[in-house]
């Protein structure tokens, strides 16, 4: 059992810079939290808010309903896996697993029962008697975790553990951490920049920006419904395409720009009514566009650059001043400079305000 709840828990470093705001955070017991956001977001100061390697200026935090802001980080029965892994370049893979058992006190059979155990999960066994310099990043990577097993924490913290790995790897490795996940069932608590990482792992994704909580939320729930433009930009890749525009009112209400007329179906145009004249900005993912469309939203654009992946096609395409990206199915005849109708589904765009809050 472990639950993890932060109330209002602020970061304010000794330079006056507020790192993290007022933060509330609820994990439930079992589930895989990630912490997502672009750099400098706070979500590394938070997570080591968790772990008691960065004191909390104000706010609580509680795992199973325990206050921990004044208790030492090898009292709160987490463990943390940091992105350089911080092995002991001195000891083998087993001396480094069983290093802070050792430091705990556990007996020499438990200590041998824990390691080969948590080497076995990890594949590693058999690789025991090496140093870390003679593994490979992917390994050294699962050294680290093993490390964190053996102590049979509560909560496991993780720290960006895969960005040092190859694209393959990381693809690799975070699918075996949700494996891990399922196999332990224990609290996990997992910082990314990585938004796919970020949707692919977690249950529940926190979305920060500049120390704010933007939204908490399932992986499907951010993406369906995200709580602003941020998040809205944030997640999704491509990422979602941002049109300024103003509202204009004719017979219909209508979007406008120097390269686009679009007139709003009612349940749209309801919502947006109080717009009219007003710049707004219109969302709209890469998946919700249609090329070549005879739809009523539709629009003349010129294709600029070709992406063939395959199994799709990405289409950057130039609409007046913007350059909007399109994901379409795979086709042969495509040319840059060709003029081409970009169909929208305005069902599923979004129209964000001024302050970037969602209108519809
Ligand atoms: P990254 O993905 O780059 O690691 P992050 O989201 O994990 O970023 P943090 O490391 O939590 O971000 O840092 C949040 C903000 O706090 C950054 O702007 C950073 O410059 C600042 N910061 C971090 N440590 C300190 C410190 N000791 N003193 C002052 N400011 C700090």
């Amino acid at each position: 059992m472990a639950q993890v709840s932060l109330r209002q828990v602020t970061k304010i470093y000794d330079n006056s810079f507020v790192a993290v705001k007022a933060a509330d955070i609820d994990i439930q017991d079992k589930e895989f939290i990630v912490l997502v956001g672009p750099s400098g977001c706070g979500k590394s100061t938070l997570l080591r808010m968790i772990a008691g390697l960065e004191d909390i200026s104000s706010g609580e935090l509680r795992i199973d309903d325990k206050v921990m802001n004044q208790v030492p980080p090898k009292d709160r029965d987490i463990a943390m896996v940091f992105q350089n892994y911080a092995l002991y370049p001195h000891m083998t893979v087993y001396q480094n697993m069983a290093f802070g058992l050792k430091l705990r006190k556990f007996s020499k059979e438990e200590i041998d029962r824990r390691v080969k155990d948590a080497a076995e999960i990890l594949d590693i066994s058999h690789l025991l008697h090496r140093k870390p310099k003679a593994l490979s990043g992917g390994q050294r990577q699962r050294v680290a975790v093993g490390r964190a097993i053996v102590r049979k924490p509560k909560v496991f913290l993780f720290d960006e553990p895969l960005s040092n790995l190859d694209a393959k790897l990381r693809v690799q490795m975070r699918t075996e951490i949700s494996k891990l996940h399922a196999r332990l069932e224990s609290t996990m608590v997992y910082v990314t920049h990585d938004q796919i990482e970020a949707m692919t792992m977690g249950d529940r994704i926190v979305v920060l920006k500049d120390g704010v909580i933007q939204q908490i939320d399932t992986p499907l729930k951010l993406y369906n419904n995200p709580a602003n433009k941020f998040v809205a930009g944030f997640i999704g890749s491509p990422a979602m395409n941002f049109i300024q525009g103003t509202i204009e009112k004719n017979d219909q209400l209508e979007f406008r720009t120097e390269g686009l007329l679009l007139s709003l179906a009612d349940d749209i145009a309801e919502k947006l009514a109080p717009f009219v004249h007003e710049q707004v900005t219109l969302g709209v993912r890469p998946e919700h566009i249609q090329y070549n469309s005879d739809a009523r939203a539709a629009a003349a654009a010129h294709i600029e650059v070709i992406e063939p992946m395959g199994n799709e096609t990405i289409l950057y395409v130039r609409l007046g001043k913007d350059v909007l990206t399109a994901r379409i199915a795979p086709q042969s005849h495509l040319k840059v400079g060709a003029e081409c109708r970009l169909g929208f589904d305005l069902a599923k765009a979004y129209f964000f305000d001024r302050h970037d809050n969602i209108i519809h």
